[in-house]
């Protein structure tokens, strides 16, 4: 099958989350299945040539666009989202339906993430409809974070090109501004989301973002495939970053790990006393909400935190708060650092995320990988990878339910036969891409008998 992949953030060219992390890794996982793709994404200030190649063959194409990709950052600055966000990602999107063209590459299906690629559905259906080119097409959208919709003012509309009859609210228009995923939902031939349960939990009031009318419509093609992990980067045996290297079959190492981090991050050597790791954007939908409620509870145990991430000033100030009155404890690094972040995941015995809502989440899958049990709460993707057997769960959203189950964990980890045995449970997770990467055939299979 011929399949092109467009999104927003690609492993190793851009990243700023998950996405990225999935579509660095499901072109090559197809490739591998003996498809042939083709990846398309902005080129930002930090990529330097106009293509690149993935995988054994894969060949990845940069829209250029020197005022629209040539800042520092993907979406936006200190000041918030970027402005002219819609015509950076409605530019990309045409940009890349018109590079297909010009390189003679008419794909079986088209997948697209997230809003910002979410116009390429729109387009195809509307102003390419009458092109035999992209005759036949069909598209795949996938839905990483239905948080994120790319909203604009209505007063923007005329800059998609498109027939103001499009803005109702059968097509892209959402309580009178432009959702740019709504387009996509609309246009798109199947709908997917990354993990089962959040495919049915966005079907819901509670997790839908004013979307769940639509995707209750779209019912009958709307699925959930949980994401893959890139065990070529996740690898404890293999892993460059960590201080040393261990696996299921000799995991004692990884205490030379917890030393190397205790000690980078000027915590108090300590073997006895459990580590908790925090890898994450500082955003309420991560729990920080109601972690920001417990820190100082937790502060007071006998455990360890090092936190790494960015996000929300609330939580920056909250956090900074916390690390003055308790240092030894906590160790806060606010800053986006990849070696960092394969350290803790090595170096902890607890990984910390207790989203509100998670689609699938990686963080978890990767914690399970280096043996460092996930404690988090019982949503989507968490409720679909972590259970009592590889982790701590706790299904009632609050402060009280997050501290009642980090004390559990710290009880727990006192019991030293007891803590190897779940960590060997955790270690033996499987997932890889191969499976996930099949699943998405079969609905590229189903796509094209649409
Ligand atoms: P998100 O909703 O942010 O995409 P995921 O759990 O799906 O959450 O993926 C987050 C990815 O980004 C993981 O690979 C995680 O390790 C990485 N990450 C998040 N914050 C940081 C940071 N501050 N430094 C390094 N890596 C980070």
């Amino acid at each position: 099958m011929k399949i092109v992949m467009c999104a927003s953030e690609v492993v190793p060219y851009a990243k700023t989350g998950g996405l990225a992390d999935v579509t660095g890794a499901l072109p090559v996982a197809l490739e591998k299945l003996g498809h042939e793709v083709v990846v398309i994404m902005p080129k930002y200030k930090n990529i330097k040539d106009d293509s690149a190649i993935m995988g054994k063959n894969i060949k990845v194409y940069f829209i250029k666009g020197d005022n629209y990709f040539g800042r520092e950052s993907l979406y936006g600055d200190k000041n918030g989202d970027y402005k002219d966000n819609l015509d950076r990602f409605s530019f990309y999107c045409r940009q890349s339906l018109d590079l297909l063209k010009k390189i003679k590459f008419a794909p079986d299906i088209i997948h697209v993430h997230d809003w910002q690629a979410s116009l390429i559905p729109v387009y195809l259906k509307t102003l390419y409809a009458g092109d035999v080119f992209y005759k036949g097409i069909k598209t795949i959208l996938t839905i990483h974070n239905i948080g994120y919709q790319g909203l604009f003012p209505k007063e923007e509309f005329p800059k998609l090109g498109l027939d103001w009859s499009f803005f109702n609210i059968e097509c892209l228009e959402f309580y009178d501004k432009v959702n740019v995923l709504k387009g996509g939902m609309v246009f798109s031939d199947i709908i997917n989301t990354v993990s089962p349960t959040y495919s049915k939990e966005i079907q819901a009031k509670e997790f839908g973002f004013g979307l769940d009318g639509l995707l209750n419509k779209r019912k009958d093609s709307l699925f959930g495939i949980l994401n893959g992990l890139d065990y070529s980067i996740w690898n404890p045996e293999s892993d460059k970053f960590i201080a040393a290297n261990f696996s299921l079959q000799d995991p004692e190492a990884k205490a030379k790990d917890k030393g190397d981090l205790q000690k980078l991050c000027k915590l108090p050597l300590k073997k006895d006393i459990p580590l908790f790791g925090i890898v994450s954007r500082l955003a309420e939908q991560k729990g920080f909400d109601i972690l920001a409620e417990a820190m100082e509870e937790i502060c007071k145990m006998k455990l360890q935190l090092v936190i790494l991430g960015t996000g929300d000033l609330r939580y920056h100030l909250v956090l900074e708060e916390m690390v003055k009155k308790y240092p030894g404890v906590i160790s806060l690094n606010l800053k986006f650092d990849d070696s960092l972040a394969h350290k803790i995941y090595a170096g902890s015995d607890i990984f910390l995320m207790p989203s509100k809502y998670e689609p699938c989440g990686l963080g978890q899958l990767i914690s399970l990988r280096y043996g460092t049990l996930p404690l988090v709460f019982k949503t989507g993707g968490l409720a679909d990878t972590v259970s009592a057997d590889n982790g701590f769960v706790f299904d009632a959203y609050g402060k009280d339910g997050l501290i009642a189950c980090i004390k559990k964990a710290v009880r727990s980890f006192k019991n030293a036969q007891g803590w190897k045995n779940l960590m060997k449970n955790a270690m033996q997770c499987d997932f890889s891409w191969g499976e996930s990467a099949k699943e998405y055939l079969r609905l590229y299979e189903l796509a094209k008998k649409r």
